[in-house]
């Protein structure tokens, strides 16, 4: 695991701090606290929503470690114009959200540079290589190793030409990735319900799913709390430096009153890890955060409505992902960029469907929109334009740190996160690099 040995002895602050904020209970947020509450710091969790009630609650439970492409590449510069015309395609831009996006797009391009993606890739290669494997110990001293199954994942291409599915297969090869090129009959060895259309999949074999992405974020919580760490269900509005401590201001999520009061407390030291909605906080600071919320959709299905799979399949062409879940499959993906504030388009989780009927064999010839809209569900992507998360300590402040902008790969990137951030926080060597990961870049 130990690959590169970065030391971080010479950091600002040189005594551990005893008591820590960490603000944000989604994945990442959960693994931070959990690794700082083992290394003895006194953990609080704070969120506004509760225990893996963001965007780490219905996502695709994969743990992605073969996508170590940045988001950000030329032939998608083609594809802009059209984004904004089509609210149902595979990525969306409402027009009026447009003015508001356009300063992130613009960096978004910036990093479409061979030399930038090449750099950006390393350093997602780097942080996602052993992703996996720091899930392990945690999963099992929760008794949860059940959570994690390590049968790979597919990407299932439907075009006839094998030309297609070589090149993908080239890519990620030469990216180091452990991965296989299968033909149509060898494919359906693995996954006996995909349909005639698909004629082509990449196998990648090291890589793992969850059957259910939220009950990780509660075991993981509840192990924390289970070791001393305690929980706030509060909105952070401020967070102030005060000599070498921070005031964090606060209002209980239960006080809906019309002058809700709000009450402060002070630690040693403070984890910003409230993903799409870092933003405001990281400005009060005198921090940029060019981040955006990816919007993204999911859609389950039960287990007596649909065919089963054994592992995670996406879709070449259609830019989405099947996961079995413990209830059934989830249907996941799409990007929308409409903000925080604007309402879900369910319409586009029901667009998975339409899809998946194209992969999938015996799935019903529509879904059913009656009593289950709680199935349908929207999740907010903390998004930055190079695609990597900000994690390590801040610039400015000795005792504030950042763990946010995961993107497309929180729940991967979850366990790695929290062992950086412990392994910052108490100066000791990182086990990755974690210099291209620095708010700096943006500041
Ligand atoms: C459709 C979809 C599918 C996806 N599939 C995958 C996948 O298969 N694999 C993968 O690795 N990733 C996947 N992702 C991405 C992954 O879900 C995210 O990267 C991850 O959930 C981000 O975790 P987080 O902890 O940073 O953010 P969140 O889970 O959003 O947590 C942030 C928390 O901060 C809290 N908060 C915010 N502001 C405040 C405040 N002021 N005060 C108090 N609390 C606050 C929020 O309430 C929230 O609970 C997917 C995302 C989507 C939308």
């Amino acid at each position: 695991m130990n690959n590169i040995a970065v030391d971080n002895s010479n950091n600002k602050s040189s005594a551990a701090p005893r008591s820590v904020a960490v603000i944000g209970a989604g994945i990442i947020g959960v693994n931070c606290a959990l690794e700082l509450q083992s290394l003895g710091f006194q953990v609080t969790l704070i969120d506004k929503s509760g225990i893996g009630e963001g965007c780490s609650k219905a996502n695709a439970g994969h743990f992605a470690t073969e996508q170590v492409f940045p988001l950000a590449e030329v032939s998608l510069l083609w594809q802009l114009p059209k984004l904004l015309f089509n609210p149902l395609g595979p990525m969306a831009l409402s027009p009026k959200y447009f003015p508001k996006a356009l300063p992130w797009f613009l960096k978004f391009i910036g990093n479409m540079f061979t030399t930038k993606r090449a750099k950006n890739s390393q350093a997602l290669r780097a942080i996602n290589q052993h992703a996996i494997d720091y899930y392990k110990p945690l999963l099992r001293a929760a008794g949860a190793e059940h959570l994690l199954t390590t049968k790979g994942s597919l990407l299932v291409f439907e075009s006839k030409n094998r030309n297609d599915a070589v090149k993908a297969f080239e890519h990620y090869k030469s990216a180091g990735i452990a991965v296989k090129l299968l033909d149509r009959a060898q494919t359906l060895l693995l996954e006996p319900n995909l349909s005639a259309n698909i004629h082509y999949s990449l196998y990648f074999t090291e890589v793992a799913h969850t059957a259910n992405p939220f009950e990780i974020c509660q075991v993981l919580s509840q192990q924390a709390l289970q070791i001393g760490a305690q929980q706030i269900h509060a909105a952070v509005s401020d967070i102030n430096p005060v000599n070498d401590q921070v005031e964090i201001s606060m209002q209980s999520s239960a006080d809906t009153t019309s002058s809700p009061e709000v009450r402060t407390q002070v630690f040693d030291a403070v984890v910003i890890a409230t993903g799409a909605w870092s933003k405001p906080l990281l400005a009060k600071l005198g921090y940029k955060l060019p981040i955006e919320a990816e919007r993204g959709y999911s859609l389950d299905l039960a287990k007596n409505s649909s065919p089963q799979l054994n592992r995670p399949v996406a879709s070449a062409e259609r830019k989405f992902i099947i996961t079995p879940m413990s209830h059934g499959l989830r249907l996941a993906g799409t990007v929308e960029f409409a903000g925080l504030e604007a309402p879900e388009n369910m319409q586009r989780a029901d667009m998975l469907f339409e899809n998946a009927k194209h992969l999938l064999t015996e799935l019903p010839h529509s879904c059913k929109k009656d009593s289950n809209e709680e199935k349908r569900w929207m999740g907010c992507r903390p998004s930055l334009p190079d695609s990597l998360p900000v994690i390590g300590q801040a610039t400015k402040h000795n005792s504030i740190y950042f763990a946010l902008g995961h993107q497309h790969l929180g729940l991967t990137l979850g366990a790695i996160t929290g062992k950086l951030i412990g392994q910052v926080m108490s100066n000791q060597k990182t086990d990755i690099d974690i210099s291209p990961f620095s708010i700096k870049r943006f500041n």
